[in-house]
């Protein structure tokens, strides 16, 4: 039974400030979608919004779901400095910080406005290009998970080599490092139309012993633990038997 979603966005995708009124809504759906354990990730340019004294009165208040602080950090070329900054002065007051790749240069490949931009590269440069930029962000550490590991592919541009040859080194650096790689079900609500990661990657994190996190990535309340169902059968498919969750960055493992 899944009971952890650990990618969620309070602020939705604007600089919105906490409150008990707009945190509130969270504990609701977590309770409807019968989640136990539930990460706030909200992106990190919108980090003046994440006032952590208003979690810790919401998350105090909640007592039957276990809420959890996080913040995705990306590679966003104009924020990510002051963005790395707010979590090395907040690190010791967050559980989970999520890393995620959202840009190629200045480009925000992921916005659909954006998508023709695809038509000007060779796929694979594009898809060298993007698992390079996850190793980076691998490399500057501060992270204890990777988001939506081949969100490259959410309009459904696919290489012309072997999903694994772009990913294979990169999921060895996760396992050296003990990070996890989240299942997210957002992928079902994109274009793609497929879990992230794809299932050749999700073989190779079983067999890799890599940990999981489960994540909806919900910009809205309503979508915590969406299409969980269907990823539940897809991890029971591929042998899965633990999820990971984390409380002041410390792993633990927990059967599902
Ligand atoms: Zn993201
Ligand atoms: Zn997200």
């Amino acid at each position: 039974m899944l009971f952890s979603d650990y990618h969620n966005h309070p602020q939705g995708h604007r600089d919105l400030p906490y409150t008990q009124e707009v945190l509130e809504p969270w504990a609701e759906y977590a309770r409807k979608a019968n989640l136990k354990d539930v990460a706030l990730t909200d992106h990190g340019r919108y980090h003046p919004g994440i006032n952590l004294d208003e979690f810790f009165k919401f998350r105090d208040s909640v007592k039957d779901v276990n809420f959890k602080i996080g913040i995705e950090i990306d590679n966003d070329p104009e924020t990510s400095v002051i963005d790395y900054k707010w979590i090395e002065k907040n690190y010791d007051k967050l559980d989970f910080v999520l890393g995620s790749v959202h840009f190629i240069d200045d480009w925000a490949f992921d916005y659909a406005q954006y998508k023709d931009e695809f038509d000007k590269w060779d796929i694979d440069k594009l898809y060298t290009k993007y698992f390079d930029e996850i190793k980076k962000l691998i490399n500057k550490g501060v992270i204890d998970g990777l988001a939506h590991l081949d969100l490259i592919k959410i309009f459904g541009h696919r290489p012309k080599n072997e999903i694994m040859s772009f990913v294979k080194d990169i999921l060895k650096l996760i396992k050296e490092k003990n990070l996890t790689v989240e299942m997210s079900t957002a992928g079902w609500r994109k274009p793609v139309n497929e879990l992230y990661p794809q299932d050749e990657i999700v073989k190779a994190i079983k067999k890799l012993n890599i940990p999981i996190t489960t994540a909806s990535d919900a910009h809205t309340a309503k979508d915590l633990g969406h299409s969980y169902d269907r990823l539940s059968e897809i991890l029971k498919k591929y042998g899965f038997t633990q999820v990971a969750v984390f409380e002041n960055h410390k792993m633990r493992l927990v059967s599902i």
